[in-house]
């Protein structure tokens, strides 16, 4: 069995934990993680023989210089950014040029999360399509009614083992 580290992207509360504790659990509880380090989980994807260790780091903002030694050896990465507020998706393109910087090319996939807030919604489809054309993959998630996150693992998965 492959173990493939995959790291969790983006800035604060876009919904990385919810979405670990989704896919890891199965559940979604209302409620704002602010602990500082790093938790791992490991998932084992019996279809693709391989192992999924999840690193979810929290407190981004203020300790972002740390975040390099914890990239380190990752097989691929999804960055979140919060569908309800736009300037996440920037922070959240600003994080993936500081791991471009550093030399690292894994596949990553781009998801916006917390779909289930249609009515607040600040992410046009005019701006997916745009970074759809500049090639990233890009998915609706929602942490809170489940919907794309097994998908969205599952594609990273894919595109880790080069399929
Ligand atoms: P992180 O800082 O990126 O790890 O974000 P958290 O997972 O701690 O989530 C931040 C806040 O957003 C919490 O209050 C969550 O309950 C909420 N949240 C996370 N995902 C979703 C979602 O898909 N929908 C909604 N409505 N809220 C979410
Ligand atoms: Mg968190």
């Amino acid at each position: 069995m492959l173990d493939k580290k995959i790291c969790m992207l983006g800035t604060l509360a876009v919904g990385k934990t919810s979405l670990v504790r989704r896919f890891i659990e199965g559940i979604y509880s209302e409620g704002y993680q602010t602990s500082i380090g790093v938790k791992v989980d490991k998932k084992v994807v019996r279809d693709q023989q391989v192992t999924l260790v999840l690193w979810d780091i929290y407190g981004e903002d203020r300790f972002q210089h740390v975040q390099p030694a914890y990239w380190r050896g990752m097989s691929g990465y999804l960055l979140v950014a919060d569908g309800t507020r736009r300037n996440t998706l920037d922070e959240a393109l600003a994080l993936n040029q500081r791991v471009l910087d550093t030399g690292l090319k894994v596949p990553a996939v781009l998801l916006v999360n917390k779909a289930d807030l249609a009515e607040q919604w600040e992410i046009g489809d005019d701006r997916v399509a745009q970074l759809t054309q500049n090639g990233w993959e890009i998915m609706r998630t929602s942490a809170k009614t489940g919907e794309n996150v097994d998908a969205a693992f599952s594609r990273l998965t894919l595109k880790m083992l080069g399929k």
